[in-house]
């Protein structure tokens, strides 16, 4: 199975993806399965979900939240979750059953970094992003290699906000994700060249057109 586990839509300010056209362009990618992940909301990724109607292809509901600490993603989300509170936002993940991933842990920007050292994680996330096509290549190197270190299942994605970095990234697995996830059978791969354009086009939109349009 091969999913991208990291999409926003037009629920995102930074994203101007809508719904359909993301399964569409999954699915032409020859994508198993997607997780859509919006900024601190869950309803893009009920929306793609309700969308879906092909039972050999899965939506993954969940958001992206920010953190004190940084940015995390919850996969198997059932509803929103309000706190931004690292701790309680384990608690409300674990309350829902959900998954809880941290997000581009070594990015370059400084304040996209995550501030905990991942040692400090152990037992209380169920994996590590360690690869996501937004990220300079060696953030992803430094990830994978940390991840490792301290036995956490690595996801990867593409953290697409725009239709050409959708399948950007990816994680593959067997059968299951939940059960490759808490078994630490995930690989992850892709490309991170569409890095530079991908995120002038999203400040673009969060700054200027977003604010102009709604
Ligand atoms: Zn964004
Ligand atoms: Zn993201």
């Amino acid at each position: 199975m091969r999913y991208d586990l990291h999409i926003h839509t037009k629920y995102s300010r930074c994203s101007a993806l809508q719904p359909a056209r993301i399964l569409k362009i999954a699915k032409k990618k020859k994508l198993d399965g997607i997780a859509i992940t919006d900024h601190n909301t869950v309803r893009g990724a009920l929306a793609v979900n309700k969308l879906n109607k092909d039972p050999d292809f899965e939506v993954v509901v969940g958001s992206e939240m920010k953190s004190e600490y940084g940015d995390v993603l919850i996969y198997y989300q059932n509803e929103e979750i309000k706190t931004r509170n690292f701790l309680e936002l384990i608690d409300a993940v674990k309350q829902q059953g959900a998954m809880l991933a941290v997000a581009h842990p070594f990015r370059i920007v400084p304040w996209l970094k995550f501030k905990l050292p991942l040692k400090n994680l152990v037992g209380k996330v169920d994996a590590v992003e360690t690869f996501n096509s937004r990220n300079a290549f060696w953030s992803n190197t430094i990830a994978t290699k940390e991840a490792k270190k301290y036995g956490f299942a690595g996801v990867g994605g593409s953290d697409a906000h725009w239709p050409f970095d959708i399948g950007n990234g990816y994680t593959i697995f067997r059968d299951n994700l939940i059960k490759a996830i808490k078994t630490k059978q995930t690989e992850v791969g892709g490309t991170t060249y569409m890095v530079g354009l991908s995120a002038i086009l999203s400040t673009v939109q969060s700054r200027i057109i977003y604010p102009i349009f709604s």
